[in-house]
């Protein structure tokens, strides 16, 4: 199983990094906003999952989301949404915008294993 990880913080990347190769995952590629990302999806598939951040500069979470969800070379691609608590009210946007899940800043382990279906 193939992974990118979408945050602009370093910080948060490495957490999840972390928290997702405790569940076994190996295959872990990263990318600090959606621009960027959509290069490392390109070039990495095929990508099984992306955690996807919301707030990012450049290219935002929602504008990646709706790029990917535009191209049926990605169809495949599971897309679970990174939000913050106080953003939790766009999840709706989200999901009508193609994303498979959601899950709610910051999250345990327990939480991770389950929304990525792992
Ligand atoms: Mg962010």
């Amino acid at each position: 199983m193939k992974v990118l990880l979408v945050d602009d913080s370093v910080t948060m990347r490495r957490i999840q990094k972390t928290q997702i190769g405790n569940l076994g995952v190996t295959e872990i590629v990263e990318a600090g906003d959606g621009q960027e990302a959509l290069g490392v999806l390109k070039n990495n598939m095929p990508v099984d999952l992306v955690l996807l951040d919301w707030n990012m500069p450049i290219m935002d979470g929602i504008t990646f989301l709706k790029t990917v969800r535009a191209d049926a070379t990605y169809k495949d691609v599971k897309i679970v949404m990174c939000t913050s608590e106080s953003e939790k009210s766009r999840v709706v946007e989200a999901l009508k915008s193609g994303a498979n899940n959601y899950i709610v800043k910051p999250f345990t382990p327990e939480a991770l294993k389950e929304k990525l279906g792992l």
